[in-house]
């Protein structure tokens, strides 16, 4: 109860304090897609829609999970990291156990980095965690600037368009999740981010006919991806994101 008031308490400040403010440039609205864990759908159907548009995703990983069961999924295999990366999808960053940021102290958090690198580094030695998403969204005002001398980027699930002036420490991410968007809610945020020059970032995990609450169908990932085609944005990884914007 009480680890449970704190990592709330430690997640809300970390979305004021400690930020890493960045302005975008003049207009240039884009979208990237993110999966966290990652389901092998994710990375199967997942990509393979997000490939047949000439877009890439950005996939958030835990060492600990690969190829392991969970409840709604099997975790993607070693071969399916591989042939992410060497596909252009980008491979980043979770805890290595799948803790939260807010359970962790400073050595203990340094230590799931370090195995989690350890562990890409083994599955194929070109993949570089650049960029961290943090489990369950839920960020820590402790950790973050200790996430921030380590990686260019750390993602929560804030919903909304990244616009304007933006934390890269706490980037704000919306979900492509059945149980929470529709079609209608995921074109509204695609206009918001046409009206703002904003980058819009998607987060989700499986990508399947009969999703888990923290997933999508194909049918909503594709009607996604043929929002950002239609307003003309670039689907790009969070890696590129941060190319363009001179991050
Ligand atoms: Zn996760």
């Amino acid at each position: 109860m009480w680890s449970a008031l704190q990592g709330r308490v430690s997640n809300r400040l970390a979305r004021h304090f400690r930020a890493v403010p960045h302005r975008l440039p003049a207009h240039a609205p884009m979208v990237s897609f993110t999966f966290d864990d990652a389901p092998d759908s994710a990375a199967g159907e997942g990509a393979s829609l997000l490939e047949a548009h000439g877009g890439r995703g950005t996939f958030y990983l835990a060492g600990s999970l690969i190829d392991q069961p969970a409840d709604y999924w099997h975790g993607l295999s070693n071969d399916a990291v591989v042939r992410l990366h060497r596909a252009g999808h980008e491979i980043a960053c979770h805890t290595f156990s799948h803790r939260r940021a807010a359970d962790l102290d400073q050595a203990a958090m340094a230590q799931e980095i370090e195995r989690n690198r350890n562990y890409f580094c083994e599955v194929d030695p070109s993949i570089r965690l650049e960029n961290f998403a943090y489990p369950y969204g839920l960020a820590s005002v402790w950790r973050k600037p200790q996430l921030a001398k380590t990686f260019r980027s750390a993602r929560g699930i804030l919903p909304g368009v990244n616009r304007d002036v933006i934390d890269l420490q706490f980037l704000r991410a919306s979900p492509l999740v059945d149980c929470e968007i529709d079609v209608s809610g995921v074109d509204r945020y695609f206009d918001e981010a046409v009206a703002s020059g904003g980058w819009l970032i998607f987060y989700g995990h499986d990508v399947v006919a009969h999703p888990s609450p923290y997933g999508c169908t194909p049918a909503l990932l594709r009607h996604a991806l043929k929002a950002a085609a239609t307003r003309n944005m670039p689907v790009v990884t969070i890696a590129e994101a941060l190319r363009r914007i001179g991050a």
